[in-house]
């Protein structure tokens, strides 16, 4: 069965606090996982959240600060030590290589040579990867930094009341499938697109450390999930200028100029505690209606399903 979540392996920005580890987010999307800014610790998150170094495909990193990359070393040497001998590719910013080069040979270990190191650079990078592809984006912040964006391509389904009252039934469905268009017994033509519907491709986003930028809205363009960062409260405006970083108010701007369906908040600074969390949704509820997570380590948020997304074109 196809998988399509977020499990949620750290949520603290800087440094790490009594309940919040540093960042690390492993995006779950049928065979195909992306451990995002892999934090330090998230080695031992992962066994926490039952996830193995096997399920992993891609390690995304957004930038060289410790929040986002300390765990790199453990993970590639757990998927050394576990011998997970598929592919796993490795995105970073290529202004960073010198880090990515220090982390990925941090230590003395029983090298693997299954990571594949993909630098990233320029305005738009995209990889294909399974079923979906892998998009990145420049954010702005006081060190090169890279969102990421992962989506399926569209398709069209099927509608069975249309194929019925055109009398079209067993094999003949594929066979419309495949040709684009049936002639039927009566000499009438049936067409594909008469008896279907787009289907948009499911889709989401990670946006890490930045300010508003053009990147944030590109990469969140009618996503399914976004994943964002949400250091401060507006009351820490000034500071969350100062270090580049996001608002919840912001994060909500941005959802809500996207369409986004799931917002996933996250990274906050250690000065809140989890009972500030509601602070979080009222600023984000000045602009955007949508459903709003504030992420805790060890949560599993699904991609939302697209059958909920039919409904809701549905009854428009
Ligand atoms: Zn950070
Ligand atoms: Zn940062």
């Amino acid at each position: 069965m196809s998988v399509r979540e977020l499990v949620v392996l750290g949520t603290s920005s800087a440094v790490p606090t009594r309940h919040r580890n540093h960042n690390g987010y492993l995006l779950r999307w049928d065979g195909e996982g992306f451990l995002f800014d892999p934090g330090e610790g998230t080695q031992r998150q992962m066994l926490h959240a039952g996830v193995s170094a096997h399920d992993v495909t891609w390690i995304c990193v957004t930038h060289f600060h410790g929040d986002h990359c300390l765990g790199v070393p453990g993970v590639i040497q757990r998927i050394a030590r576990d011998k997970v001998n598929h592919e796993v590719r490795a995105a970073y910013p290529a202004s960073g290589e010198i880090y990515w080069r220090r982390l990925r040979n941090a230590t003395a270990f029983a090298d693997t040579d299954v990571i594949s190191p993909r630098p990233v650079s320029g305005e738009v990078v995209r990889w294909p990867s399974g079923p979906v592809t892998l998009t990145a984006r420049p954010l702005s912040h006081p060190v090169q930094s890279y969102g990421y964006r992962v989506d399926e391509p569209g398709g069209r389904r099927m509608l069975p009341e249309e194929l019925t009252r055109r009398g079209v039934r067993g094999p003949m469905v594929g066979e419309l499938q495949r040709r684009g268009s049936l002639t039927m017994p009566d000499g009438s033509t049936v067409t594909l697109d008469e008896c279907s519907a787009p289907r948009p491709g499911q889709s989401a986003a990670f946006v890490m450390d930045t300010r508003l930028c053009d990147g944030a809205f590109a990469l969140a363009e009618g996503v399914d999930l976004l994943v964002i960062e949400s250091t401060f409260l507006s009351d820490e405006s000034a500071l969350a200028a100062q270090y580049g970083h996001l608002t919840a108010a912001q994060a909500g701007q941005i959802a809500a100029a996207c369409g986004v369906r799931r917002l996933v908040l996250t990274h906050f600074s250690e000065r809140y505690t989890t009972a500030d969390e509601p602070r979080f949704v009222d600023e984000v509820r000045k602009s955007y209606a949508g459903e709003v997570v504030t992420a805790r380590d060890l949560m599993r948020v699904p991609v939302p399903k697209r059958a909920d997304y039919q409904i809701q074109r549905a009854t428009k």
